[in-house]
């Protein structure tokens, strides 16, 4: 089954009409539009020109047959594919660089399987959804923000292998996703990656009866990740070391203090972004300390 990027949403939101229907299980691919809804496309595309009221769209939402609230979505990164040009951008007022930028700017850029051509320098690529999410309990939030649901989260660890994990707030789930990026360094600081258009294969699976109360959560081969946004670095690093800790405690005998302290051994604290309404940050633990 392919969701076309015709159905794209502005807010991750309860009454959102279903676009397709999927059972737990099931195989799906989103077709997904950049963030700037597929139009920047030269470099004479600047900023001042973009609709704002349609950049970060998501594809969707699913319908996942059997999701109940409480139960979690498992939702397994198959396959990233990505078109073979992109494209970041700035502006006065953007990032973390915002007062100092002078003149707005594109770059467009070739892809290749291998590496993104940024002027005269190839970045590895790393393939990445910036936006993915189920619709929040209580009123809709818009694509653009990242909180408990997911959203924005701009986390490069969402990436093709891995396994993410969002809470099921609402029956059905309504999964949703966009904004992949061709590279993006942690943190984002100009507030834009390697925009892409492209498509996403995942396989959905219904998770019964999970109160972790802790998700988002990210799986790796090797990493267990708490993903958390708040209004400040710090809040959003507080809440990804609490459910660590809370994720530890359910999975291992340690106790509270014994989990802290092994985060603070063998715990990596990371920013994934710092441009966005909410800060994103992650608490990235390796896999061999549940035991
Ligand atoms: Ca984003
Ligand atoms: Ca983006």
């Amino acid at each position: 089954m392919k969701i076309s990027k015709t159905h794209d949403i502005y807010t991750m939101d309860q009454n959102n009409e279903p676009v397709a229907y999927a059972e737990s299980g099931d195989t799906v691919i989103f077709e997904t539009c950049d963030c700037f809804h597929d139009t920047v496309l030269t470099e004479e595309d600047l900023v001042s020109q973009i609709d704002f009221s349609h950049v970060n769209p998501a594809t969707g939402p699913l319908y996942i047959n059997g999701a109940e609230i409480g139960d979690a979505l498992k939702v397994k990164i198959k396959k990233i594919t990505i078109a073979e040009q992109g494209a970041t951008v700035t502006a006065p007022g953007l990032g973390r660089l915002e007062n100092l930028i002078e003149h707005e700017e594109t770059v467009i850029a070739k892809i290749d399987d291998d590496y993104v051509y940024y002027k005269d320098l190839t970045i590895p690529l790393n393939k990445m959804i910036g936006v993915i999410g189920t619709a929040p309990a209580g009123d809709g939030i818009a694509t653009g923000i990242p909180d408990d649901h997911g959203g924005n989260m701009d986390t490069t660890m969402i990436k093709e292998g891995s396994i993410l994990y969002l809470p099921v707030n609402v029956e059905g789930a309504l999964l949703s996703m966009g904004d992949l990026h061709a590279s993006m360094g942690d943190g984002e600081i100009m507030g834009a990656g390697m925009e892409v258009q492209g498509e996403v294969e995942v396989e959905i699976e219904v998770v019964k009866n999970c109160n972790y109360k802790l998700l988002p959560l990210i799986e790796t081969d090797d990493l267990w990740i708490t993903v958390a946004s708040a209004e400040s670095m710090e809040d959003a690093s507080d809440q990804a070391i609490k459910n660590m800790v809370d994720f530890l405690q359910q999975k291992t005998d340690l106790t509270f203090n014994q989990a802290g302290m092994l985060l603070s051994l063998a715990g990596n604290l990371r920013v994934s972004q710092i441009v966005n309404p909410n800060k994103t940050m992650r608490m990235e633990l390796n896999k061999r300390y549940f035991v």
